[in-house]
């Protein structure tokens, strides 16, 4: 079969950007290093173009959710450097990461269990502070099931880093209880916006996800970290439209006078989603407002500005993360994980 023509969507991806991230990221954490969040794909941008950019930036530890996003990642990484936040579920789970190699993270006693009862072996594990979502309580740090592990990396993680928040220094304190008590190699708490809480919550090994993307969870970030991903669409159809006509689903927008207007395919299938109504995309610095409700597979946009712009041209959606969360009232993590398939991301 021959291969498909390219897609009228794309998501360009600032390697430079990207390996520049990390390298902040490794240097904001002093004597910590830094290790990256790849789970999802990457939040969305594409583990088969990130992951080797983060590899030649010099990152040795790969955090992700689920065993199956194991491969995508081990495919450019050794597997011991891969870690699976969810841990095993099951004795096929424990099996698979015997297998391929990969780390579980270990979050309960139980999992604890199925660990040994499967061979056991090298793990990281995860205590629960305060987010209280996995993890072993601080209690459960003497079970003689926990105590048996072979610990590598003894994680917790943040709830509230990107706030000042007590809860930040009350879960550091309740970590720093928990290390005398577990036997473990090295140490890890900071997610990305736990680099920004100082040389006191990196450890040994910092675990940023969102800053390495373009996302800034802290304003001490903005101008340091980089955009990495450019969406862009083309317009699939431009039409001129007479004062008094509607656009879109539920006629939403009233043209207020004779328009031209282009469709651009872009919708909320490939994550785009309706709460960008009323943004605008731009070409150059030419505005073009969105008009009507954002269709699953199309946008369509006022041309008002660009009298020139025609079928097949390029327009850009602005995504510079703090911004288009402010924009969508989205956060920036759903609105870089909800990027659709449909992207050649490039
Ligand atoms: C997702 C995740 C991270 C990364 O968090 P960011 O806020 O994206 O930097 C770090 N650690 C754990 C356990 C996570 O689940």
């Amino acid at each position: 079969m021959s291969a498909a023509p390219p897609p009228t969507l794309r998501l360009r991806l600032d390697h430079e950007a990207l390996a520049d991230n990390w390298r902040t990221l490794d240097r904001m954490s002093g004597d910590a290093r830094a290790g990256a969040a790849v789970k999802a794909n990457c939040y969305g941008l594409g583990a088969e173009h990130c992951v080797p950019v983060l590899r030649d930036a010099g990152c040795r530890d790969f955090f992700v959710a689920h065993w199956g996003e194991v491969a995508s990642v081990a495919a450019h990484v050794p597997p011991e450097q891969i870690a699976v936040l969810h841990g095993p579920g099951s004795a096929q789970d424990c099996a698979y990461a015997k297998a391929i190699g990969a780390v579980p993270v270990i979050n309960s006693i139980r999992q604890a269990e199925l660990w040994h009862e499967n061979g056991g072996g090298p793990c990281h594990l995860m205590v629960d502070t305060g987010i209280n979502r996995l993890g072993i309580s601080p209690q459960e740090a003497g079970h003689p099931a926990i105590q048996r592990l072979d610990v590598a990396v003894l994680m917790s993680h943040l709830a509230d880093a990107d706030r000042d928040s007590v809860m930040n220094a009350r879960q550091r304190a309740s970590f720093a209880a928990v290390r005398d008590l577990i036997p473990h190699r090295e140490a890890s708490l900071a997610n990305s916006a736990g680099i920004g809480l100082g040389h006191d919550y990196a450890y040994d090994l910092t675990r940023p996800g969102l800053a390495l993307y373009g996302g800034v969870p802290r304003p001490q970030f903005a101008g340091i970290v980089r955009q990495v991903a450019y969406p862009q669409a083309a317009i699939i159809q431009t039409r001129q439209i007479a004062a008094g006509e509607t656009v879109g689903y539920n006629a939403t927008f009233t043209a207020p006078r004779a328009m031209r207007i282009g469709v651009v395919s872009l919708g909320y299938a490939d994550g785009i989603l309706r709460a960008w109504g009323g943004a605008a995309l731009r070409h150059g610095e030419r505005r073009l407002p969105i008009l009507g409700k954002v269709s699953m597979d199309m946008i369509v946009l006022d041309l008002s500005a660009a009298p020139d712009l025609g079928e097949g041209e390029w327009v850009d959606l602005p995504y510079d993360l703090p911004d288009a969360a402010q924009q969508t009232g989205l956060s920036q993590y759903e609105l870089l994980t909800t990027f659709g398939h449909r992207f050649l991301r490039e």
